[in-house]
């Protein structure tokens, strides 16, 4: 069976380009029926953090990519690691190296002068034991091939040959005895029965030298995908401003899981010509095998019209519950959601949102329109509802109030028959009447309905409203 496995490293959030390798993962592994297991690489100890190791979680939670078993940290592991070091040692695949720090700094600057790329020039490779300084510790080296050839069968970048000449003898063990990274990636693959790995292809160089490790070990190479790197609309390397965010920003701009998913699983990857498409269409879909190699473009303008897209076809008891998940996360929905609650509005919000879903292409535009529920009293009114408030306007509130105090029962019908009577009796369109009354109800200009508001908001609130702005 296919194993995949998402192996971020926590010293960051989950960023878009890592939430598109996890979901790829996650796609082929459900594609497959197979399994992605999580691996924290965090054996960089100075930047690995449990705040990045939580909001990577609770970053794949939230995009509902879900792993099997429990997430494997590659710092407990070093034991493992060094004990895959001892077999190369002991099958002659592995080598101490005493070489001082100053010597390495020396190889290092002869090969910068000589404008080659610096390269460790394999002194300890054939000393004999009786040759090591009592006084250092070694570093362990892989014994790479020094003739022929490294082949990376690559199923998106294809054959991948690389002359051995051009790899060094990596460090597998550090002087200290930490592990590298190279070394502690193929073993915990190894261990963790990883079939495919599907990557960045900023990985491709290291996919070779870990090829090198797992012969060295005698292993099977897993399957390799290195996958194109997302760049921005304008194809320049993918920077904060075109939207290399962390997951969760997304999340605080309010886009639905659903979506954001739809729309990486496009980056790089695509199905004919087919655009909106859901997960369970994805994962029938999804094959490494369609991944291109030219780089995808992120473009946020293209997400909010996705997003948009779903928020329409989402039914609105869901869109609801949607919006309930989401407002802790907003800028002002959590104070959204208190007034929702002292108010008992939430079954008004849920009656608003086909109206209010037509016009938000995100959660926020969508709690923004929403804004006549939750604000309080008095109400803000926008500049452009202002000067719908001339001082006429306001008297013809100021008649209107009588009439919807008077009213036997507050339904929409019967609000609406009262405007219409006093538009009448004062020889105005309905418009002037109904837009101020608007403007008085929502502090806004546009609205859902002025009547369903007006029930919505109930008879107390409605009243009090209309009266702060009637004259
Ligand atoms: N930890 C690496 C990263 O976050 C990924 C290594 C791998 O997938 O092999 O870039």
């Amino acid at each position: 069976t296919v194993v995949t496995r998402f192996a971020p490293s926590p010293t960051g959030f989950l960023h878009i380009g890592g939430a598109r390798t996890a979901l790829f993962n996650w796609l082929y592994a459900k594609a497959q029926g197979g399994k992605m297991l999580l691996r924290i690489e965090d054996t960089d100890r100075a930047r690995s953090t449990t705040e990045a190791i939580d909001a990577i979680l609770d970053g794949l939670k939230w995009l509902g990519l879900d792993w099997d078993g429990e997430p494997i940290f590659q710092f407990a592991r070093a034991d493992r690691h060094r004990e895959a070091v001892e077999q190369m040692l002991a099958a002659g695949r592995a080598y101490r190296c005493y070489a001082t720090a100053q010597e390495l700094e020396e190889m290092r600057a002869t090969a910068m002068a000589e404008g080659r790329p610096p390269r460790y020039d394999g002194r300890w490779r054939d000393r004999p034991a009786s040759d090591a300084p009592a006084d250092r510790a070694p570093a362990i080296r892989l014994r790479a091939p020094q003739e022929g050839e490294t082949v990376v069968d690559d199923l998106v970048q294809g054959r991948v040959v690389i002359p051995n000449k051009d790899l060094d003898d990596l460090v597998l063990l550090r002087s200290d005895g930490t592990p590298t990274y190279m070394l502690a990636v193929v073993v915990d693959d190894h261990d963790m029965g990883v079939t495919h790995v599907i990557r960045g292809v900023d990985h491709l160089t290291n996919a070779a030298r870990q090829t090198q490790i797992y012969e060295a070990l005698g292993w099977s190479v897993p399957k390799m995908a290195h996958i194109p790197l997302i760049h921005g609309p304008d194809g320049a390397k993918l920077s904060k401003r075109h939207g290399a965010l962390g997951v969760e920003a997304y999340r605080e701009m309010g886009f639905l899981p659903a979506a954001v998913r739809n729309y990486l699983a496009r980056l790089g990857w695509s199905h004919g010509d087919d655009e909106i498409f859901s997960t369970e269409q994805a994962i029938a879909w999804f094959d490494v095998g369609q991944i291109g190699r030219s780089a995808a473009r992120f473009d946020m303008a293209k997400l909010s019209n996705l997003n948009g897209h779903y928020m329409r076809a989402t039914p609105d008891a869901e869109l609801l519950a949607a919006l309930k998940a989401a407002l802790p996360h907003l800028p002002g929905g959590p104070e959204a959601a208190a007034r929702l609650d002292a108010t008992g509005r939430w079954p008004a919000l849920e009656s608003a949102l086909p109206g209010l879903k037509e016009r938000a292409k995100t959660l926020v535009e969508l709690l923004d329109g929403a804004r006549f529920l939750t604000d309080e009293r008095p109400l803000a009114v926008e500049a452009a509802a202002e000067t719908l408030l001339t001082p006429d306007a306001r008297a013809l509130l100021g008649r209107l109030l009588p009439r919807l105090e008077a009213l036997p029962e507050w339904t929409a019908a019967a609000a609406e028959g009262e405007v219409r009577a006093l538009a009448d009796e004062a020889q105005v369109k309905l418009g002037a009447l109904a837009q101020p009354l608007r403007a008085a109800l929502t502090g806004r200009k546009t609205s859902p309905g002025i009547f369903d508001v007006l029930v919505a908001l109930g008879r107390d609130e409605s009243l009090a409203r209309i009266r702060d702005q009637a004259q």
